[in-house]
């Protein structure tokens, strides 16, 4: 997806909402060559009744036409075999599961049904629920359905905290799937992370910093009368301004860039190798332990000695201005390892 490593631009209004709002949404993005594809929703999954529910097939029809009228690609979210019988209808191509539907096995077995020798391309975004095996079993019931081309779109997680984000990127959650997936193309959707327009731009940058494949961006020519999602949407300028600061980040990576990080690297690898050799040491230590342990009759666990390693090793991380969390976490870790190999 991504092409001479720029990403894959998505973007276009939270909604279809009227022919004139279309036209100009299409107007405007089509005249900005980073732009692959337009989104727009046609079948709105609203959290409470009363709201707006989307145009369906109408929004469909001017889809098409506009298509034809501007040479663009249109792309929507499905939720029922039935979004995706019309979506091939009316020539939409490209379609997306949306974050609701993904935290549903059977929704998704329904719409994979329809899916199979559909020829469309298809994306999935990730559930609400900051489960990365639903998100995973998603893609690959997708991918059983045949779709050959299948991407992955983070729009973020509902948490009890979201630190301000209407929905938190649990980052490392991503790099899970991104293990576990490596062929799935990954796109971020900061729109639906953020949850308001001035938090689209850090997010789309962090995306980028992390190599995403692509971005999915909401932009409504006129955000502020938007029927759904008013205030994430971004103006056609306020996303063509953020686009050139994309750029701008690009050109600052240059092969120069990779002439200075090389010793780095080379510097980084050494490091590692010593931490390892120094890993392998201290579990020796741990066997030589183990077998006076053994020999005087006494337990492998002891919580004294384990709390008094735990305060000095704090102590050291905290003069050497290392995350004492993290250091926590690692130590426990180290530690877990040296009583399984003291059981042995
Ligand atoms: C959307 O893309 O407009 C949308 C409803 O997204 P999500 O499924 O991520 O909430
Ligand atoms: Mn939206």
């Amino acid at each position: 997806m991504r092409q001479n490593d720029q990403p894959y631009i998505i973007a276009g209004p939270c909604s279809v909402e009227s022919f004139g709002q279309l036209r100009e949404a299409t107007e405007a993005l089509c005249k900005m060559p980073q732009v692959k594809m337009i989104r727009a929703g046609v079948w709105k999954p609203r959290t409470r009744p009363g709201g707006f529910e989307g145009l369906g097939e109408q929004a469909l029809k001017w889809m098409q036409q506009l298509a034809a009228e501007y040479g663009v690609r249109y792309c929507c979210e499905v939720a029922r075999p039935e979004h995706v019988e019309l979506c091939r209808q009316y020539g939409i191509g490209t379609v997306w599961i949306g974050a609701r539907t993904t935290s549903n096995p059977f929704m998704v077995e329904e719409v994979c049904e329809a899916l199979k020798a559909s020829g469309m391309e298809v994306m999935v975004k990730n559930p609400v629920s900051p489960d990365v095996r639903l998100w995973m079993g998603a893609l690959e019931r997708v991918q059983r359905a045949g779709v050959r081309s299948v991407a992955a779109v983070h729009r973020g997680f509902d948490v009890y905290n979201n630190e301000g984000l209407r929905n938190a990127p649990l980052w490392e959650l991503v790099l899970t799937l991104r293990r576990e997936l490596p062929e799935v193309p990954m796109l971020c959707d900061p729109s639906h992370l953020g949850g308001s327009r001035d938090r689209v731009e850090e997010l789309s940058l962090a995306a980028m910093q992390l190599a995403y494949d692509g971005l999915m961006i909401e932009v409504h020519p006129s955000p502020a009368l938007a029927m759904s999602d008013t205030a994430q949407q971004l103006t056609p300028a306020e996303f063509e301004t953020l686009l050139e600061h994309l750029q701008q980040q690009y050109h600052r990576s240059g092969s120069s860039e990779e002439q200075r990080l090389a010793p780095l690297r080379r510097q980084m690898d050494d490091v590692d190798h010593e931490l390892l050799r120094l890993l392998g040491r201290r579990m020796e230590l741990s066997r030589e332990i183990a077998g006076v342990k053994r020999e005087t009759g006494m337990t492998v666990y002891q919580s004294k000695r384990w709390e008094e390693v735990l305060t000095d090793r704090l102590r050291l991380a905290e003069t050497l201005g290392l995350e004492p969390g993290f250091v926590k976490e690692l130590l426990e870790k180290i530690h877990a390892e040296s009583v399984r190999v003291q059981l042995d």
